[in-house]
């Protein structure tokens, strides 16, 4: 059942999703080569503290799963693609990460996802990560009333496409509220026309992920959680929480513009 947000309960979904916005950039100005994944995780998990957010991701057990998620963030480098445990792992030069934060805010939850490269980037990278980035901008642009999800779908997916790179299928987006997976799911291909009526009040996580070989294949990795590419090839994966109104997609895990400049 897709449940419709009234606006007071966006406006409170906005603040979950700006606690989101400020782990992820806070992550992202700590990483650099040497520094761990758990080191990110920690610095991610006093950003939730500090704002009085629990983390959705500490403890969450879908079905897929063999354990319980032991941390705050997913921290998936280069051939993973998502759902990475954040470990012992330290940074090198040239890594491509994918940070996927989420928080729960006075009984609200907000999603996110941000792909960057560590120390000196590789261009094949650069351009990966650059057409995430526009793989979620078409997504987002799609998000409007009178659209529906199959816009959003083929949206996002045709960026990926018309770039050679895979999709990995099953695992897309999905609609956020009081808990961070809800009703719809919004694949990352799909066709246009097709699909649930986008109304004002529906709030959908929006999440590409790219293949940069562009096959499409991943397995589980031996952990019951990180999805890896099956040939070895880098991924990334960017996400944001958008509400869908009358007056057009509202996104709810925007990050302010920090010092430096970000994919
Ligand atoms: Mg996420
Ligand atoms: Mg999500």
């Amino acid at each position: 059942m897709v449940e419709l947000k009234t606006d007071t309960s966006i406006n409170a979904m906005h603040e979950a999703g700006r606690v989101v916005g400020r782990a992820l950039t806070a992550v992202r100005a700590a990483a650099a080569v040497g520094v761990s994944l758990k080191e990110l995780d920690d610095v991610a998990h006093e950003v939730l503290r500090e704002a009085g957010a629990s983390s959705p991701f500490l403890g969450y057990r879908p079905s897929f799963a063999p354990t319980p998620f032991p941390a705050v963030i997913c921290a998936s480098v280069n051939d993973a693609i998502v759902h990475g445990i954040p470990g012992r792992y330290r940074l090198r030069d040239g890594d491509l990460v994918s940070i996927d934060c989420g928080a729960e805010l006075d009984g609200w939850a907000g999603d996110s996802a941000i792909s960057f490269a560590v120390g000196r980037p590789r261009p094949a990278d650069v351009r990966l990560i650059d057409t995430a980035e526009r793989a979620l901008a078409a997504g987002i642009a799609a998000a409007v009333v009178g659209n529906r999800i199959g816009d959003i779908a083929h949206a996002v997916g045709s960026v990926c496409r018309a770039a050679g790179y895979g999709v990995p299928q099953g695992f897309g987006g999905h609609g956020v509220g009081r808990r961070m997976h809800e009703d719809p799911e919004v694949p990352n291909e799909g066709r246009p026309g097709r699909g649930l009526p986008l109304r004002h009040g529906m709030v959908l996580a929006i999440e590409p992920m790219l293949i940069a070989s562009g096959r499409d294949g991943y397995f589980t990795a031996s952990d019951g959680w990180t999805l890896r590419t099956n040939d070895g090839s880098r991924a990334a994966h960017v996400e944001h929480t958008v509400a869908i109104t009358r007056t057009g997609p509202r996104i709810l895990t925007e990050r302010r513009a920090g010092g430096r400049p970000r994919p």
